[in-house]
């Protein structure tokens, strides 16, 4: 193929479809899947959907979220209360589990304050 254009986009997730949206010019998208999306893309199989990675959506703002809303069909909206939990070392832990470590044994919760308040630090290691 033989083709000029302003923007080459490597890969279709969400920030390549998303810059193409938003693009003032001609582009081209390469993507190595068969399908775009990414890491956003969810898959079916027997009677469960897999999410590949992203499953909600964080909103920064509400005029972004505004933004959103507006664009899709109400119809098509579906809201679901969500309840996930992370088994971990045999007990039920919320999703998403770094917000959550208050739920962890005490020691363990100690443990984790502890990476954290490290983090930086260890980091520079
Ligand atoms: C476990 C997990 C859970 C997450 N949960 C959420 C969530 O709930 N909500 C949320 O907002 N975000 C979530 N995220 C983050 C979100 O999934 C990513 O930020 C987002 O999908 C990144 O999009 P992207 O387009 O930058 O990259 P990607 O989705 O990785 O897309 C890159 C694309 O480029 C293609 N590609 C790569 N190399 C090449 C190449 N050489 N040539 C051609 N194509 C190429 C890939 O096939 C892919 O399609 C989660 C991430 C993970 C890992």
């Amino acid at each position: 193929m033989d083709r000029n254009v302003k923007y080459l986009i490597i890969g279709a997730g969400i920030s390549g479809l998303t810059f193409a949206n938003y693009a003032d010019g001609d582009y081209l998208i390469i993507e190595k899947e068969k399908e775009v999306g990414g890491y956003c893309r969810t898959i079916k199989k027997k009677d469960y959907v897999w999410d590949y990675a992203g499953h909600f959506f964080h909103f920064s703002t509400d005029e972004f979220k505004k933004k959103f809303l507006d664009s899709v069909n109400p119809e098509d909206i579906k809201y679901k209360d969500k309840n996930t939990k992370i088994i971990y070392k045999g007990e039920l832990v919320d999703y998403p589990f770094q917000t959550n470590i208050h739920q962890l044994e005490k020691e363990e919760f100690i443990d984790c304050l502890y990476d954290l308040f490290h983090k930086e630090e260890k980091g520079r290691l």
